[in-house]
C-alpha cells in the first residue's frame, strides 16, 4: 500500500489538535521514552489500537530491535504476551511503503487472537529507518481516513526517532573518539616506559663491548648493576601491564587460603628491609590469632607497590606499619610523612594510569600499581583506601575478612 499524500483537509478537528499535540511533544521530547509514552496517550484519544511498537533497523542476522513498545488496550492483562509486529514490520522494511495486515477471521477462533496490523516507515534522508506498528486484536479493520491519520502521527514519531538516532550516532562518536586518545596516550605512556630501560640497558651494554677499552671491575660492577636493575624494572612492568589486563578481564587466578596476618606481614617486611636496607621501618604486629584469607604471592604484591611508592614519592621517611582487628575486619595501616597527596586527586588514585601530576614529575611510573593494589584487594574480598594531607603524610589502610574459625585450625602460617 502507498503512503497517503500529506493531507491535514482529510483530518477532524479533533485528530487535528491531537497532531500538533503530538508535534509539540517531539519538538520539546528530552527523552524518547518518556515522549512516546505520551504520544501513545495523545494518539489512543482519536485513534483505536491495543498495542504499539517502535522498530529501529539494525545490521546484523536480526534486521529489528524494539526500541518502545507499549499495550495499551485489549491484552493490556497480559502485557508479557504483547503481540509483535515483526512480519508487518519486516515488509515495510523491504518495501519502505505503509503496510496493512488484517487476518482472515475465522469461525471458532478468539476475535483477541485475531491480530490487524498497520504498520508505518520511519523515513529520513529517503531511507527507512525504522518501523512504527499498531495492533488492533480481534479488529475494526482499518479505514482509508485512519491510516491517513496514522501516517500524521508517524511522521511525527519519525523526527523523534531520528533525533534519537543522531543522539546516539554522536555518543558513539565520542566513545570512539575518547577510547582512541585513550589509547594513543597510553601507547605513547607506554612506549616511553619501556624505551627508558631498555635505553640504558642497550646504552651500558654497547659500552661494555667496546673493544677499545678497558674497564676496571668497579665501573665493571656499577654498569652490570645497572643493566641489572633496569632489566627487573623492565620486567616488573611487563608485568604490571599484564596483571592490569589480566584483573580487567578476569582472568588473573587468585588462591585464597587461611594465613596467619602476623607472620605472613613479618616475612613481608624482612624482605623489604633486605631489599631497600637504608629504609627506617616501625612495625606493630597483629595478635598472634588474626587470620585472614589471601593469596600471600599477591598480597605480597599489594604490599611491595606501596612501599615502592613511599620509597618513591616520600623519599627519607619512615614508614609505619600496624595491623589489627578492627570492626569485625583485619586492618592493615601503611604509612609515611611524605609531602602527601592533595584532596582533589584521592578519589582518583586508584584509577587505572591515574598519576598526580605534581608528584608525577621526575618519578618514573605508570599509574597501574595503585590500580592493581586495588583490584587484588577486592579480588581478596577487602577494600583499599588512603588518607592523606599535603605536608602530612599518606596511610593507605587495608582491611580484609577475618578467616572462618573453623578454617584456621588446618592453617599453616602461609604457603
Ligand atoms: P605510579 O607510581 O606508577 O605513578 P601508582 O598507581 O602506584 O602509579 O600511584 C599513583 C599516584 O599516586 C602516583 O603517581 C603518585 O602521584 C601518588 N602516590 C602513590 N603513593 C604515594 C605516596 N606514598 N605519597 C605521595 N603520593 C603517592
Amino acid at each position: 500500500m502507498r503512503r497517503p499524500a500529506a493531507d491535514t483537509a482529510s483530518l477532524r478537528p479533533n485528530e487535528l489538535e491531537a497532531v500538533y499535540a503530538i508535534s509539540k511533544v517531539v519538538s520539546e521530547a528530552e527523552n524518547i521514552d518518556a515522549a512516546m509514552d505520551e504520544i501513545t496517550g495523545l494518539t489512543r484519544a482519536v485513534f483505536i489500537f491495543d498495542s504499539a511498537v517502535l522498530y529501529r533497523r539494525q545490521t546484523g542476522p536480526e534486521p529489528l530491535e524494539p526500541l518502545f513498545a507499549r499495550v495499551v488496550g485489549r491484552g493490556r492483562s497480559a502485557p508479557t504476551d504483547l503481540v509483535w509486529g515483526e512480519v508487518a514490520a519486516n515488509r515495510v522494511l523491504e518495501t519502505g511503503e505503509t503496510f496493512v495486515r488484517e487476518p482472515s477471521v475465522r469461525r471458532g477462533t478468539d476475535r483477541l487472537d485475531q491480530h490487524f496490523y498497520l504498520a508505518l516507515p520511519m523515513v529520513a534522508g529517503g531511507k527507512t529507518n525504522g518501523v512504527l506498528v499498531f495492533i488492533r486484536f480481534g479488529g475494526p479493520a482499518y479505514t482509508g481516513e485512519q491510516v491517513n491519520l496514522a501516517a500524521f502521527i508517524a511522521t511525527h514519531v519519525s523526527q523523534l526517532f531520528e533525533r534519537q538516532l543522531l543522539v546516539e550516532r554522536v555518543a558513539n562518536l565520542e566513545a570512539e573518539r575518547r577510547l582512541a586518545r585513550l589509547q594513543d596516550e597510553f601507547i605513547a605512556m607506554v612506549s616511553h616506559e619501556l624505551l627508558t630501560p631498555l635505553g640504558f640497558i642497550k646504552g651500558y651494554t654497547t659500552t661494555l663491548l667496546r673493544r677499545d677499552t678497558a674497564w676496571d671491575e668497579n665501573t665493571l660492577r656499577e654498569f652490570l648493576n645497572i643493566i641489572d636493575e633496569e632489566t627487573d624494572r623492565l620486567s616488573e612492568l611487563i608485568e604490571n601491564l599484564l596483571d592490569s589486563s589480566r584483573l580487567q578481564s578476569g582472568t588473573l587466578h587468585i588462591e585464597l587460603k587461611p594465613v596467619a596476618l602476623g607472620d605472613l606481614l613479618g616475612d613481608i617486611l624482612n624482605r623489604t628491609q633486605t631489599r631497600y636496607n637504608t629504609l627506617r621501618i616501625s612495625s606493630e604486629s597483629p595478635e598472634a590469632d588474626l587470620y585472614v584469607r589471601v593469596d600471600a604471592k599477591r598480597f605480597s604484591q599489594v604490599f611491595d607497590n606501596l612501599v615502592a611508592n613511599a620509597v618513591k614519592y616520600a623519599p627519607n621517611s619512615e614508614l609505619r606499619i600496624r595491623a589489627g582487628k578492627q570492626g569485625g575486619e583485619a586492618e592493615v595501616r601503611l604509612s609515611d610523612d611524605g609531602p602527601g597527596i592533595p584532596e582533589e586527586h584521592l578519589p582518583h588514585l586508584f584509577k587505572r594510569f591515574y598519576r598526580v601530576p605534581e608528584r608525577a614529575a621526575g618519578v618514573r611510573g605508570t599509574g597501574l600499581g595503585l590500580f592493581i593494589c586495588e583490584q587484588l584487594i577486592q579480588a581478596h574480598g577487602g577494600t583499599i583506601g588512603v588518607e592523606s594531607k599535603p605536608g602530612n603524610g599518606t596511610t593507605f589502610i587495608i582491611r580484609l575478612p577475618l578467616a572462618d574459625p573453623a578454617e584456621e585450625k588446618g592453617a599453616t602460617p602461609h604457603a
